[in-house]
């Protein structure tokens, strides 16, 4: 499952590419990948310009000039390629051969031609992804992004916001509350290990246990943590490749993430692997003693 910073990394690209190209035709061949009715469709899709790509969580919002948005998840194995008439080629997401071969082929399900002739095609080799059309107005309405935590990266989002949101559950275990989407949203199992290797917290640590000063570290080490790794071009984690199609490079600057029987580059003592909240978790177990 890609984070918040690989997903930002293809908001980026998709944002240079595709900005003022009108939609002229829409085909997909499994419903579950575009479930949008053909009305929908051909009144708020087809014509429209795509104005901006943003995102929210994991989910990319190409908004239209048809006050509606097209709200995609890449989830498992998600890819989405841009390419225009002149060959030039920009794929982001699952690092399958689509990326780089002639498309369409047997992963692509939904391909959105432009009227200048360029083609965005969705790629999914597992099926769990979608393309949803919505109105704008509707955006904060429907479940999936109504049970969605703040931004971690959002500027009004302050350490005291997340001490607020993580006192709610005081005897939660950080990490799990970190994965919880609707504490907050994008952060993964990378990043949290990550965070809290930073943050010098025991993944384990109840939240009621957690001082206001580390609350704080934590928060500054999160924001500082995602920020590298979008700068670094996400992780790839074996699923993700960046905008240009290179692949992400922030896993050779993680801390603790994927490095059990490794010395901790902060005190040497060999990084641990353990099961918390159901998923493989990296931490030094002496920077991260347990309170
Ligand atoms: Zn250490």
């Amino acid at each position: 499952m890609p984070e918040l910073p690989e997903v930002e990394i293809v908001r980026y690209g998709l944002n240079v590419l595709l900005p003022g190209r009108t939609v002229e035709k829409v085909e997909f061949n499994w419903r579950k990948s575009f479930p949008n009715a053909d009305t929908d469709v051909n009144n708020f899709l087809i014509g429209a310009k795509v104005e901006e790509v943003t995102r929210r969580a994991k989910a990319l919002i190409l908004k239209l000039s048809s006050q509606n948005s097209l709200v995609t998840h890449l989830k498992m194995t998600g890819q989405l390629v841009f390419v225009d008439k002149k060959s030039l080629r920009f794929g982001a997401g699952h690092p399958s051969d689509s990326l780089i071969g002639k498309l369409p082929d047997k992963s692509t399900h939904v391909i959105i031609t432009f009227k200048d002739g360029s083609k965005l095609f969705f790629n999914d080799q597992r099926k769990f992804g979608w393309m949803r059309l919505l109105p704008n107005a509707e955006l904060p309405q429907i479940d999936f992004f109504k049970k969605l935590g703040p931004e971690p990266l959002n500027k009004d989002f302050t350490w005291k916001d997340l001490k607020a949101r993580l006192n709610h559950r005081p005897n939660t275990k950080i990490k799990s509350a970190l994965l919880d989407q609707s504490v907050i949203a994008g952060i993964g199992n990378i990043y949290s290990d990550e965070s809290l290797w930073s943050a010098k917290i025991h993944p384990a640590t109840q939240i009621c246990n957690l001082p206001d000063t580390k609350i704080k570290k934590l928060y500054q080490a999160m924001v500082s943590v995602l920020m590298l790794a979008i700068e670094k071009g996400g992780s790839t984690d074996k699923n993700y490749v960046d905008a240009e199609g290179r692949r992400g490079s922030y896993l050779l600057f993680a801390n603790v993430f994927r490095r059990e029987g490794q010395v901790c580059s902060r005190c040497g003592t060999l990084i641990i692997k353990i099961r918390l909240a159901g998923r493989g978790t990296h931490l030094c177990p002496k920077c991260q003693r347990l309170v």
